[in-house]
C-alpha cells in the first residue's frame, strides 16, 4: 500500500506540511500532480503561469528520478486522474495542503468523497498560510472583518513554532522507489511557452531591511518579488514569515494581510462574486466599454495609471502603490464595476492570487471588509507627484508622456470625484 502526497499549490520539496507528514506516514509515497483541464482550458495557451508550474514540475520530477524515484502525472479532469490512480495502485491515504479558494474547495470535497467510497482516507494540512480557519478568531468567536484587530491578534498569538520548518527534504527516502513515469512538456498539455520572466525566488536581508521606507515608491525595486512564489508555493510561507519577524515588521504587516484576505475568503466564500457590503452591489456602474478599453491599454490620459497599466500589460506586474491607484480610477474616476477591474488583473498578474486580488479589488471599490469610506477619492494626480515625484516610473513606462502623442485626461478629475461620490451616495443612501 502506498500513500500518495498530490502536489497542487505548494511545487517545493523543503518544508512543506503534508509531504512531511506523508513521508512519514510509514508507507511509501508516491507523488502526484494533475493538469487540471477544468483550471487550464479557461487560459491562454501561452499562459507565463502555466510555463513556470511546467518548469516546477519538470524540476520536481528530475529530482525525484535522480533519487530513483517517480513523479506521478496526469493531464485531465481530476476525478478521472484519481480514478485511474486508485485502479493502477494500493493507494491507503491521500495527503494534501489544505486550499482556501472556493474552487478547489469543491473539487477536494468531490476527491474526498470519491477516495471515502473507495475506503481512502484523504487528509489536508495547513501549508499557505500561518494560521487558517478558526484559529484567528475575536471575542465574540466570529471571523475578524477588520484589519487592525485582526492583525493584533495575529501578533499575539505568533510564536516561533508557527515558523518551524518541516523538514521534508529529510525524508525523501521514503519515496516510492519504482521506474520513471512519463514527462510532461508544453505540447503535452496544449499550450506554448509563456515570454514573461518569473522574479527569482530569493529573499534578502537588504530588500526586507529598506522595505518600509522604499516600499512606496514604483520607480524603486524595492518589494520583494515573491508573490508568485507564494501563489505556488514554491517557497515556504515559514520561511517568508521567520525572515519577516528577524528583519522588518513592516514586511511582516504585508504577510497578515495576505493572510487575512485569505481568511476572508475562506470564511465568505460569497466575495468572490459579491461585493462583501451587500449595499455596494446596488452602485449604478457606468460600465463603459470604451472607457474600459482605455484603462486597460494604458491611455487614460493620467500618467500614474496609465504607466501602472502598461507595467502590467507588459510584465505581468503592478507595482503595490499603483494598483491602488489603477484600481480606485476605474471603479470611481470611471465608475466601472470592480468585477471588470480584478478580471482584468486576474489575467495579467503573474502573482495572481484569488484572495488578495479580490481583497485589493473590494477595497479600493469600498466594497470591502475593511475599505476606505466611498466618499474618499484617491487623486492620481497627487499620487503620483507624493510617489514619483521625479517622474521616474512613469517615464519608464510611458515613454511618449510630455509630448503631443501623450493623451489629454479622459475625464476631468473634480468632475469625476463629484460623480462618483454622488453616485456611490445614490447606490448606498438614498435607496
Ligand atoms: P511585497 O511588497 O514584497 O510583499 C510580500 C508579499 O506579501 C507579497 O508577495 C504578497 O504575498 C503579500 N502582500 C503584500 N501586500 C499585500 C496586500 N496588500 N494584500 C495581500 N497580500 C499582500 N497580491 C497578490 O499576491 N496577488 C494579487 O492578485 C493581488 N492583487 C491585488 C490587486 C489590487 C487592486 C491591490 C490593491 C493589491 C493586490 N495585491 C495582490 C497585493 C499587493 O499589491 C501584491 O501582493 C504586491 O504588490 C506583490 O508584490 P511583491 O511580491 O513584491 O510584494
Amino acid at each position: 500500500p502506498v500513500t500518495v502526497f498530490w502536489f497542487r499549490r505548494d511545487l517545493r520539496i523543503s518544508d512543506n506540511h503534508g509531504l512531511f507528514k506523508a513521508l512519514t506516514s510509514g508507507r511509501p509515497v508516491l507523488p502526484v500532480f494533475v493538469f487540471d483541464t477544468d483550471i487550464l482550458n479557461d487560459l491562454e495557451d501561452d499562459d507565463s503561469c502555466v510555463s513556470f508550474i511546467l518548469r516546477q514540475v519538470q524540476q520536481l520530477q528530475d529530482k525525484f528520478e535522480a533519487d530513483g524515484s517517480s513523479f506521478w502525472i496526469y493531464h485531465g479532469k481530476t476525478l478521472d486522474a484519481f480514478k485511474r490512480l486508485v485502479a493502477e495502485y494500493s493507494v491507503e491515504r491521500v495527503f494534501i495542503n489544505q486550499d482556501y479558494e472556493p474552487y478547489a474547495r469543491k473539487r477536494d470535497q468531490e476527491i474526498f468523497e470519491y477516495l471515502g467510497s473507495m475506503g481512502i482516507e484523504m487528509k489536508a494540512f495547513k501549508d499557505q498560510v500561518i494560521f487558517h480557519k478558526n484559529e484567528i478568531l475575536n471575542g465574540d468567536g466570529k471571523p475578524y472583518t477588520v484589519f487592525t484587530p485582526y492583525s493584533k491578534r495575529w501578533l499575539a498569538k505568533l510564536s516561533e513554532k508557527d515558523w518551524k520548518p518541516y523538514p521534508s527534504e529529510k525524508y525523501l527516502g521514503n519515496l516510492l522507489k519504482m521506474a520513471p513515469l512519463r514527462k510532461f512538456h508544453h505540447v503535452d498539455i496544449g499550450f506554448r511557452r509563456g515570454s514573461l520572466e518569473i522574479p527569482p525566488q530569493e529573499i534578502t536581508p537588504e530588500i526586507l531591511t529598506a522595505y518600509k521606507d522604499k516600499r512606496d515608491f514604483p520607480a524603486v525595486d524595492a518589494t520583494s518579488r515573491l508573490g508568485v512564489h507564494l501563489r505556488f508555493g514554491t517557497i515556504s510561507i515559514r520561511q517568508v514569515t521567520a525572515a519577516a519577524v528577524q528583519y522588518s515588521s513592516a514586511f511582516l504587516n504585508e504577510l497578515i494581510w495576505r493572510n487575512f484576505y485569505m481568511d476572508i475568503l475562506w470564511h465568505f466564500p460569497q466575495v468572490e462574486k459579491q461585493s462583501f457590503k451587500p449595499a455596494y452591489d446596488h452602485i449604478a456602474w457606468i460600465n463603459s466599454e470604451k472607457d474600459f478599453a482605455r484603462w486597460c491599454e494604458g491611455t487614460t490620459g493620467f500618467p500614474l495609471v496609465d504607466a501602472g497599466m502598461r507595467q502590467l500589460n507588459q510584465t505581468g506586474f503592478m507595482h503595490n502603490r499603483v494598483r491602488m491607484v489603477t484600481a480606485s480610477f476605474l471603479c470611481k474616476h470611471l465608475l466601472i464595476d470592480w468585477r471588470w477591474g480584478e478580471a482584468f488583473f486576474a489575467e495579467k498578474l503573474l502573482d495572481y492570487e484569488l484572495a488578495s486580488n479580490n481583497g485589493g479589488w473590494q477595497w479600493a471599490a469600498g466594497s470591502g471588509c475593511d475599505a476606505a469610506p466611498y466618499f474618499r477619492v484617491f487623486n492620481p494626480i497627487l499620487q503620483q507627484e507624493k510617489f514619483d515625484p521625479e517622474l521616474v516610473y512613469v517615464h519608464r513606462w510611458v515613454p511618449e508622456f510630455g509630448t503631443d502623442h501623450y493623451p489629454k485626461p479622459m475625464v476631468d478629475h473634480r468632475m469625476a470625484r463629484q460623480r462618483a461620490i454622488d453616485t456611490y451616495r445614490a447606490g448606498l443612501v438614498e435607496r
